[in-house]
């Protein structure tokens, strides 16, 4: 089987309300959609998130990289459908960089998934064929972003409401200690709560706070210092009983092995398009687990139907994640992309997918519709 087509296509859907968090405020979401060909006319579907604050990446690297590189190395070549991931790792292997580019993990995510997508349909096969399913449904996160301590309280209600019963808080700067008190005030005792710092801290601030959170029953926190800062995060670590979430400091396979060499982390937050694909994410997975941490299966904020069911079907697939984010679906975006809502239900709960390919019906006059640029290419 051989790919015969690529298209591009940066989308920018607007947000149902303004995201915020401390690293990024935005009001639509910069995604952009690959479309591969096969030469039997099969068509896929995959999906990146450029992030600068995460991969440095950004919409134009995206484009350049998966023009330049991805699309050279993978058109003509033959790719074999039953060791799929492993040929596309040697075709399309995840690259960093010295530069502002961190890694182009996202550029990376798009392709593999597009390819994934196309060759299984053309198979007649789902993802959940490759990646077979060991739960038999997720329960997915709610999020409480930033806000005046009287919308978050409200916003707790309203999750509260829905059943949820996993609630990440973004933090910053500011009154995190009364923002939790009164999230937590809200939520009653058994609701399960971890917060996200995105970076905010330095060691002695998160210290202290977490210290001071303590009475509210935290489960986790994320990414509370600079991305990449091993051994404040490894002190922090000695410092705090609370479990320590690496996120924006978890890009790539090197990433993973010092948080291992300096004992600097407790959980993996994996993300398909910040770690560069569904391969290099299961090697992630396996990593952790041999070296005795957890994970959660995290998302971009602004993900469309698409990274949504391919994280459903990796999460399923693991079936151990700690926690599991994402399918906010049109809970953020005023349309996603898909046929049917992908969108998590009562309790937070997420259905296995079933379909073929990665069991999502895209519909590309929608597609058309948010497209901001279209790129083709074909043999
Ligand atoms: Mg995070």
């Amino acid at each position: 089987m051989k790919v015969v087509g690529l298209t591009i296509q940066p989308l920018r859907i607007p947000f149902v309300e303004r995201f915020q968090h401390s690293l990024k405020d935005r009001a639509a979401s910069d995604t952009v959609v690959v479309r591969v060909q096969l030469e039997d006319g099969t068509y896929g579907y995959g999906e990146g998130l450029p992030r600068p604050y995460v991969t440095g990446e950004t919409v134009e690297t995206l484009v350049t990289h998966v023009s330049e590189q991805l699309w050279p190395a993978l058109v003509d070549q033959k790719i074999f459908g039953d060791e799929l991931l492993a040929n596309l790792s040697e075709l399309i292997p995840t690259s960093t960089d010295d530069g502002p580019v961190r890694a182009h993990n996202s550029a990376r995510c798009a392709v593999e998934v597009a390819v994934v997508d196309a060759v299984l349909r053309s198979r007649a096969m789902g993802l959940h064929d490759l990646l077979p399913p060991t739960a038999d449904s997720l329960t997915y996160s709610g999020v409480i972003t930033a806000g005046d301590l009287e919308s978050v309280a409200r916003r707790a209600r309203q999750l509260m409401r829905v059943g949820l019963s996993h609630i990440k808080v973004k933090v910053g700067l500011e009154d995190t200690v009364e923002r939790i008190a009164a999230i937590r005030k809200e939520l009653g005792p058994d609701s399960v709560l971890r917060i996200d710092a995105n970076a905010a801290w330095t060691v002695d601030q998160a210290a202290e706070v977490l210290q001071a959170l303590e009475p509210y029953n935290v489960a986790s926190c994320e990414e509370p210092l600079a991305p990449q800062s091993w051994s404040d995060l490894a002190e922090l670590r000695q410092r705090v009983s609370t479990p320590l979430i690496a996120d924006e400091s978890l890009v790539t396979a090197s990433d993973a092995q010092q948080l291992v060499a300096h004992e600097a982390i407790d959980l993996f937050n994996i993300r398909l398009s910040k770690c560069g694909g569904i391969g290099p994410c299961l090697e992630l997975a396996a990593y952790a687990r041999e070296h005795g941490l957890g994970y959660q299966v995290g998302a971009h904020v602004g993900e469309t139907a698409l990274l949504s069911a391919v994280g459903r079907h990796f999460a399923a697939h693991l079936g151990d994640a700690r926690f599991v984010e994402g399918s906010y679906g049109t809970l953020l975006l005023t349309e996603d992309l898909s046929r049917t809502s992908l969108r998590f239900g009562h309790q937070g709960k997420g259905t296995l997918l079933k379909g073929p390919g990665l069991g999502v019906d895209i519909l590309e006059e929608r597609l058309e519709g948010y497209a901001v640029g279209r790129l083709e290419f074909s043999a």
